[in-house]
């Protein structure tokens, strides 16, 4: 009998990424499909079916060589019923019920969670996590998720929004939250958060800076030109970075000092910045983290990139085979 395998789909709004692994969480195939949000995302889900059993049709392979499909998705996940709600950037404002849809579609059983709480377990079981028990993961996107994993089990609270990392709030009264809160982490440590620093810091900053003068020119300017000024030394691009990096240490010495993960990993774009990102955010960890934990935990920068999704994704299959069996 040879080995059982398993899919992930990492769905965004723009595309699903679709993937065939071994057990192991090594990625033996790829493809994507653009997401067509339009009819109020009513073409999503069908879509995918459509994908799945072309792409089966298409290797030779049947039903009964997967162990389960397992899918990562924007939204508020019920991961038990199989049913996303709001959505957004899906069109999908009333509940989505994809697991029935997916399972009666293709003949294999589905199991799916959010997309945050995906990539952490890829990352936790194949990337800068080791697969260690106890690990914790930020994402700095467009937004700041976040994954808990205890234990080697996924964390998801009474309502399911365990590991919410990016509205822990780091300043208080701070800029206001899509949340409705303020000063939540997100507002200064996601790509937009990073330029909305920059930008009110430009009007206090009176020396010479390449990034300073962009703004005041009304020049493009996102969280990467924000990071390569002060790559080069720029000292206004510096000062941003140490106050990210600041805010993004206190809000991993608050989690280190409840939870002691063996590792912390930073993904998502902003997180491309690597070393020089994770440097600075581990010296100030020293001030916020107990010290024994702070002598404990890692903080380190993800290794998979965009395939942390797909893998974490098909890893919700183990878990949940793992746990009925
Ligand atoms: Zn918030």
């Amino acid at each position: 009998m040879t080995e059982k395998k398993l899919i992930g789909i990492d769905l965004g709004g723009t595309t699903a990424k679709f993937a065939i692994l071994n057990l192991e969480g090594q990625i033996q195939t790829k493809w994507s499909i653009q997401t067509d949000v339009t009819e109020e995302g009513t073409r999503i889900v069908p879509s995918i079916i459509e994908s799945i059993n072309h792409h089966l049709d298409l290797y030779n392979m049947s039903q009964d060589d997967f162990l389960g499909i397992g899918m990562g998705s924007p939204g508020n996940v019920n991961h038990s019923e199989g049913t996303v709600i709001g959505a957004y950037n899906l069109n999908w404002r009333t509940t989505q019920f994809i697991k029935k849809m997916i399972e009666e579609g293709t003949g294999i059983p589905f199991f799916i969670d959010n997309d945050a709480n995906v990539a952490a377990l890829g990352e936790q079981w194949v990337g800068a996590g080791n697969n260690e028990p106890n690990v914790v993961f930020i994402t700095l996107g467009t937004g700041v998720g976040g994954g808990i994993i205890l234990n080697g089990e996924l964390i998801r609270g009474a309502s399911g929004a365990a590991g919410e990392i990016g509205h822990i709030v780091v300043e208080p009264h701070g800029y206001h939250c899509t949340c409705g809160n303020d000063g939540c982490l997100e507002t200064v440590a996601s790509a937009t958060g990073v330029v909305r620093l920059a930008r009110d810091m430009s009007e206090s900053f009176s020396g010479d800076s390449s990034l300073k003068e962009s703004i005041d020119n009304g020049e493009f300017v996102d969280a990467k030109s924000v990071f390569d000024a002060a790559r080069d030394g720029d000292t206004f691009a510096l000062s941003i970075v140490d106050k990210v990096c600041d805010y993004l240490a206190l809000a991993c010495g608050n989690v280190a000092n409840m939870l002691n993960p063996s590792t912390i990993v930073i993904g998502g774009g902003v997180s491309r910045a690597g070393e020089f990102l994770a440097e600075r955010i581990r010296k100030n960890f020293e001030m916020y983290a107990f010290p024994p934990i702070y002598r404990s935990t890692k903080i380190k920068i993800a290794e998979l990139g965009n395939d942390a999704g797909v893998i974490g994704a098909s890893s919700l299959v183990l878990n949940q085979t793992f746990l009925e069996s």
